[in-house]
């Protein structure tokens, strides 16, 4: 989160976890029964309940919000140090987003909100968290199952023809083949400097859009964008010879008058 000027005394960054799907948002987001009860982790000042914990900050403090059970971790806004451009808050996810009983697979959304000691909300960021026991595992998984998409999308190109003639099954083709692999699970980059955070985000964003946009589609927009070089071109050549033309029919008209 960034801020332009520091803000008032006493203000905190809080972080809490919802579900992201409409269908669970209402359910608090807790720990599963089995981390909940097992004493590996449940030592120092966070319930064992709660998913967030924040590492290496004693100022930490935990609440359960008593209207709507809620539970964040919030922690004392620290201006950065000097030289340094923000301030880190380490985060830990007591649980896997498999956890049974608990997030069960579901994708989860932390909300990280800057607060005025009395609340006031100041600024708020949200993020898609997936936690996983065997990260590498699960990207390598999910890496080559995108080059699969990737590559049957490529291949479908050749199909592009038989899916123009039946437009309406093809984005259902297309949505079907999303869902089908795990792809739509979410995974958190951590990315040093505002600079390469903007140039990956841009690079996302387009891979998000491309997602959005069926492949038929896609060839469409590129033979737009062909066409508008190629008529630029066309046009920027022909304007000698066009101008050329005009002032010659001018003089005949003139002529003939
Ligand atoms: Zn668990």
């Amino acid at each position: 989160m960034a801020v332009s000027s520091s803000p008032p005394p006493g203000s905190v960054l809080r972080a809490t976890a919802v579900y992201k799907r409409s269908e669970h948002v209402a359910e608090v987001v807790r720990r599963c029964p089995h981390h909940e009860r097992s004493n590996d982790s449940n030592e120092g000042p966070a319930p064992p309940g709660h998913l967030l914990r924040v590492e290496g900050n004693s100022r930490a403090l935990y609440h359960e919000d008593s209207n709507t059970q809620r539970h964040s971790v919030v922690v004392p806004y620290e201006p950065p140090q000097v030289g340094s451009e923000c301030t880190t808050v380490l985060y830990n996810y007591m649980c896997n987003s498999s956890c049974m009983g608990g997030m069960n697979r579901r994708p989860i959304l932390t909300i990280i909100t800057l607060e005025t000691q009395d609340g006031q909300l100041l600024g708020r960021r949200t993020f898609e968290v997936r936690v996983c026991a065997c990260p590498g595992r699960d990207r390598k998984t999910e890496e080559s199952n995108f080059r699969k998409q990737q590559e049957s999308k490529t291949s479908g190109k050749t199909l592009t023809k038989r899916s123009m003639k039946d437009p309406p099954s093809h984005p259902e083709a297309s949505k079907k083949s999303k869902n089908s692999s795990s792809d739509d699970e979410i995974y958190t980059l951590q990315v040093r400097g505002r600079e390469r955070y903007e140039f990956l985000k841009k690079i996302n964003d387009g891979l998000e859009l491309s997602d959005l946009v069926p492949p038929v589609d896609q060839e469409k927009y590129r033979q737009k964008l062909l066409s508008k070089a190629c008529r630029k071109e066309r046009d920027g050549a022909a304007a000698e010879p066009k101008r050329g033309k005009k002032r010659l029919v001018k003089e005949e008209k003139s002529d003939s008058d």
